[in-house]
């Protein structure tokens, strides 16, 4: 049996911000499924939600360019599509909100725009579905809650490897369930191929409630994606309220970001601020409380010829997080979004995932043991160069990213750091930078600086590795000594500061 046939058509004209619009239906008998089909008039950037009566977020969507125009929620997991949430349709008030806007850095649609939304819900039999599907795939890891859902069938500390080591991995991944171009399966499998141990799942504005069986850790995130800056919410373990709909604006506006990061992290999720210095997508909220980010992608990918200078400039202002006091962690992200063959530069290297890879210490290649590790530090992010790093205070070795405080204070404030890589070529420098300044410069696979630190005074210490002719090949978080109280709080009063010292944005 067919219930509702109905269709939802929208014209935008002429200026509007961020058009944003509801549109209702009522399930009146018992159903099993919904079905949708989205067109649009032309390319744009497009985001629907759906709502329960209850108001439980039921299906996310986004339409890009290779995404499907169908979409199946069903009550059974195995019929329904991807970013869904599978289960029973209550009775009732159904809400579709769309919001839509000329492109991913525009807050408005200037340009006619047209959509239409046709809708079908049925029970027993399935929709006759016009177009291709995404399948909700096995590993459900969502679950209905009264704010919405949380993913709570998702293993956070399920291993699957015991033992403490560098476990290698991509912090931003894209797939055709927002604007990229990669099936999950298609992730999954590039994955593989580069040797990654785990990746991160960030389609815009997506939580996946869902993914495939594989052999790389998939952990849970999302990229909330603004016109005016990307931040991931790295292990996203609830359904996060980003809409520009809210009463603070939501994602969009400067009150909202930083309610957003911290209901983010009060979830357990790492807040990750994305390339913040690659125009026309780069960070400019400037009230975005720096407490509220517990890591910068550094590193977006290498192969996009924007990222060489975004990426020196994100390296130099993160000298000036440090300096300031706040220990936020520097990691890498591919940002994949096209096919595996695929270059954006005629001629250049694909853009694959994986690359950079960023490498985290875990003792077990879980969800919760490599977030937890980032949160700490333990990370460098590298396009070869496998590191080998340690600083030794008194007897004992310390890895990137430790606090050498107490050590220090037991056993002198004299650290000897020393660095090995396992690289193709012996063509490479080694910088040690002290508190942002390069402090020694070294040629070769290996290298050692001593630091002392007997003021007692905050200091850090990290390094970079670089080609002879100066491109970035790798670098490390810092291991540092002692705390400073912060004397700015926002991402905008930083950049401030860091121009007195030459600093351009
Ligand atoms: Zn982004």
């Amino acid at each position: 049996m067919i219930y509702t046939t109905q269709k939802f058509q929208q014209s935008i004209s002429g200026e509007s911000h961020l058009p944003t619009f509801n549109h209702r239906f009522t399930l009146t008998e018992e159903t099993n499924w919904i079905y949708f089909e989205v067109e649009v008039s032309r390319a744009c950037w497009f985001n629907m939600l759906l709502f329960d009566p209850n108001g439980v977020p039921r299906l996310q969507y986004m339409q890009g360019k290779s995404s499907p125009k169908g979409i199946v929620l069903h009550q059974d997991a195995q019929h329904s599509s991807a970013a869904t949430l599978p289960g029973p349709l209550p009775l009732g008030e159904w809400t579709l909100e769309v919001y839509v806007t000329d492109n991913a850095t525009s807050d408005k649609v200037k340009k006619e725009l047209e959509y239409q939304i046709a809708c079908e819900a049925g029970s027993q039999e399935l929709p006759a579905i016009t177009e291709d599907i995404v399948p909700f795939g096995y590993d459900k890891w969502a679950e209905y809650d009264s704010n919405g859902f949380v993913l709570n069938s998702y293993n956070w500390d399920d291993a699957i490897e015991e033992g403490e080591k560098w476990y290698k991995g991509d912090f931003h991944t894209h797939t055709i369930l927002s604007d990229g171009s990669m099936t999950r399966e298609a992730n999954l499998k590039t994955a593989q191929q580069q040797e990654l141990d785990f990746f991160v799942a960030t389609d815009h504005n997506i939580i996946s409630t869902s993914w495939l069986e594989g052999e790389t850790l998939v952990i849970p995130g999302v990229e909330i994606t603004s016109t005016k800056g990307h931040w991931n919410a790295l292990g996203a373990s609830r359904w996060i309220d980003y809409r520009p709909s809210r009463k603070d604006g939501g994602l969009e506006t400067e009150q909202g970001v930083n309610h957003l990061l911290k209901e983010a992290n009060e979830s357990g999720a790492l807040c990750s601020m994305n390339h913040p210095f690659l125009a026309p997508w780069h960070w400019q909220m400037e009230h975005t409380s720096l407490s509220g980010i517990d890591s910068i992608e550094l590193w977006n990918d290498p192969t996009f010829r924007a990222n060489g200078q975004a990426t020196e400039k994100a390296l130099l202002f993160w000298s000036h997080i440090w300096n300031e006091g706040y220990t936020i962690t520097g990691i890498g992200g591919s940002d994949s979004h096209l096919l595996p063959h695929k270059s954006y530069e005629t001629g250049g290297k694909p853009s694959l995932i994986g690359d950079p890879g960023t490498y985290v210490w875990a003792e077990r290649l879980s969800a919760s043991s490599i977030l937890g590790n980032v949160k700490k530090g333990h990370v460098y992010v590298s396009r070869g160069p496998v590191l080998d790093f340690s600083a030794q205070v008194g007897e004992t070795s310390y890895k990137i990213g430790e606090d050498l405080t107490h050590a220090m204070d037991q056993n002198g404030y004299e650290a000897l750091c020393k660095i090995a890589l396992t690289h193709d070529s012996e063509e490479v420098m080694v910088h040690w930078m002290e508190d942002g300044k390069l402090v020694h410069k070294e040629r070769g696979l290996s290298s050692s600086y001593a630091v002392n630190w007997k003021d007692q005074s905050y200091h850090w210490l990290r390094v970079e590795i670089r080609s002879i002719d100066g491109e970035l090949l790798a670098f490390t978080n810092p291991v540092y000594y002692g705390k400073k109280q912060p004397t700015v709080q926002t991402w905008g009063e930083l950049i401030q500061k860091a121009r007195v010292t030459g600093f351009e944005n």
